[in-house]
Order: C-alpha cells, then structure tokens, then sequence
C-alpha cells in the first residue's frame, strides 16, 4: 500500500482526551455535561449506534440517557419526550437517532429541537449558521472530516474537493464546511450525486474526494488521481458467512485498489466513524459551556 492511513481511532482519542479538562472545569462549577439520545423502534443498526454513543458519555464522565419507544409511537407523543428534553436542565444535547420508522416526520422533529440542544448540527438554525460562516453546533460527520484532514495536516487552501453525496447529514454540510473562508477550509468544492454524468472525469480532478454514498466499492482506483486524498464515509454490511455476524462491515471505496494510488486513505472501520462519536462529544461539552455560561 502506497498511502498513509488516517487513522480515525488516533485522532477521536486525541479530540476526547483534550475534552476531559473542559468536562473538569463544568464539573468544578457543578455542571455535567449530559446527553440524551431517542432510540424509535428496533433498527440494529440504530440501536449500535446510540449504545455507542452512551458507552463513550460514559467513558467520558459525561450523564446520558437513552429513551426508547417503539415503531408505532404517535408524532405527537414524539414532539411532547423532546419537548420535555427542551426543559430538562440536566440534559445539554439532544439526538433522535436517524432514520425514524414512517410516518414519523424527521424534519418536523428535528425543528422541534432546542437549536441550542442540537448536538446533531441539523436544526435550521445550525445548518443556515453553518452557511453563513458562524457555526455553533456543526453536524458530526462534516467537522469530524474537517478535524481529520487537519490533524494529518492535509492543505485544503486553494484544492479541488469532490464530495460524492448531497444528503443533508453528510454531503452538503461538509461542502458547506470546506469552502468557506478560513483556516482548514478555503476549498474549491463540487458536489457530485445519482444524476451526476461521468462521475470519473469529476473526480480524478480531485485532490481530495470525500466518498458518501452508501454503496460499496462506488469508488475503484482508476477514479482517483494519483496522489489524491481519500477519505470514505460510506458504512455498508455485506454478507460474510466467515465472520461470526455473518456480515462486515466496508466503505464506498474499493480500499486496495485506491490504496495504491493515493496519498492518504480512511480505513472502514476505524476512519470516519470514531470522528462522528468524538464530534458529538465536543458538541455536547460545548453546549453544556454556552448553557451554563
Ligand atoms: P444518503 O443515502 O442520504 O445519500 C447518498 C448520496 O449518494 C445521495 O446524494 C445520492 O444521490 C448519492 N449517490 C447514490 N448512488 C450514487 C452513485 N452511484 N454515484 C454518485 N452518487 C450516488 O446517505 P448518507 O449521506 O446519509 O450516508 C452515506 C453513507 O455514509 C452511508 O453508507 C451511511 O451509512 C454513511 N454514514 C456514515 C457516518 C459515519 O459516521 N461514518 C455518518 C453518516 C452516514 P441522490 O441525491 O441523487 O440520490
């Protein structure tokens, strides 16, 4: 293998370590930073995810709750648990863990979140913030990108950025992050999706390509430029019966084939991922600070 690996658990642990002096300082002014996550209906792949991310608010010393509640729960019973988490002194940011069984309306939850509770970064408010150059609360995924690609001190001032996605959680916020002015921004960003025509030709003029799509192996090596900076949002499961799940878990990219040619790759796992808990760790001290200030 050609590239150097980004190595997501190194710099999560880095970004969390240097959270335990703030959480100390909320302490010792007798605030805790806690978290509440909604968990609706029994998606596996919801319920790791929000276990995850109470596992490191606990690891953290932070307070956290998990509410569960079935499928079929009423939209308005939905809106009065994040209504009463709105007034909850105790609880500093929100999640409804994504995506809600239907009918539930996402977009209607989401504005009825606390924008100053939105630990997420996908409220209005944050996201219209975020594109105006004065973010708060930025969505996870997004600035844990940001945070990795300055951590490998990977310029962005002036380059070519390709972001294959235009989901709101993903593609655009962290179009939206790079271009702006700034440090570790300053991109010349173009966002590519379904309907994009030569996907190929877009993206070997990248120096570097952020992959967020949900299949795998969208991204092979003759995709890519030499040199190019890699970076792979997607998780997806595919079926491995050696394995005792019985499935593993890859990225969009096809990793070996893209290895070869790049600079710098992110693992899957073990690349984006561990950023997005770290992110919503620093969102959640953050916002028990701006609270409590
Ligand atoms: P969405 O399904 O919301 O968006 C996927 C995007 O990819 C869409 O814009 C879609 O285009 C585009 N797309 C689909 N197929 C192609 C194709 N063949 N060529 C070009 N573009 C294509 O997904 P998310 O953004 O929510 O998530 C993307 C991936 O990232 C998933 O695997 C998800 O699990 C993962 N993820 C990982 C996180 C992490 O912490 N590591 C956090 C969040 C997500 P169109 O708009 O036209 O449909």
């Amino acid at each position: 293998m050609a590239a150097k690996l980004i190595d997501g658990k190194v710099v999560s642990e880095h970004i969390l370590n240097n959270l335990k002096p703030r959480i100390e300082a909320l302490k010792e002014l007798g605030i805790t930073p806690g978290l509440a996550a909604v968990l609706i209906g029994d998606n596996p792949a919801s319920a790791t995810y929000v276990n995850s991310k109470a596992k490191a608010c606990q690891k953290l010393g932070l307070y956290s709750e998990v509410i569960t509640r079935p499928a079929n729960i009423e939209q308005g019973d939905l809106l009065k648990i994040v209504g009463e988490l709105n007034r909850n002194e105790r609880i500093h940011g929100i999640l409804v863990q994504s995506p809600l069984p239907a009918p539930l309306d996402e977009l209607m939850v989401t504005l009825s979140i606390d924008p100053a509770k939105d630990v997420d970064g996908f409220h209005p408010y944050n996201v219209g913030m975020l594109l105006l150059g004065t973010p708060t609360l930025i969505s996870c995924t997004p600035h844990g990108i940001v945070k990795l690609l300055e951590y490998y001190q990977i310029e962005t001032l002036g380059r070519e950025v390709v972001v294959i996605g235009r989901s709101n959680i993903v593609g655009k916020p962290v179009a939206a992050l790079l271009m702006q002015k700034g440090k570790g921004a300053n991109a010349t960003v173009t966002i590519a999706h379904s309907q994009s025509r030569d996907l190929p030709s877009i993206t070997r003029r990248a120096d570097i390509v952020i992959a967020a799509i949900g299949k795998p192996n969208t991204v092979t090596g003759d995709m890519i430029k030499e040199g190019a900076v890699v970076i792979d949002v997607g998780i997806n499961r595919v079926s491995d019966p050696s394995t005792p799940k019985g499935y593993r878990l890859v990225g969009d990219v096809d990793f070996d084939a893209c290895a070869q040619k790049a600079s710098h790759i992110t693992p899957v796992p073990g690349g984006v991922g561990p950023m997005t808990i770290a992110m919503l760790m620093t969102n959640t001290v953050l916002a028990a600070e701006i609270g409590g200030a």
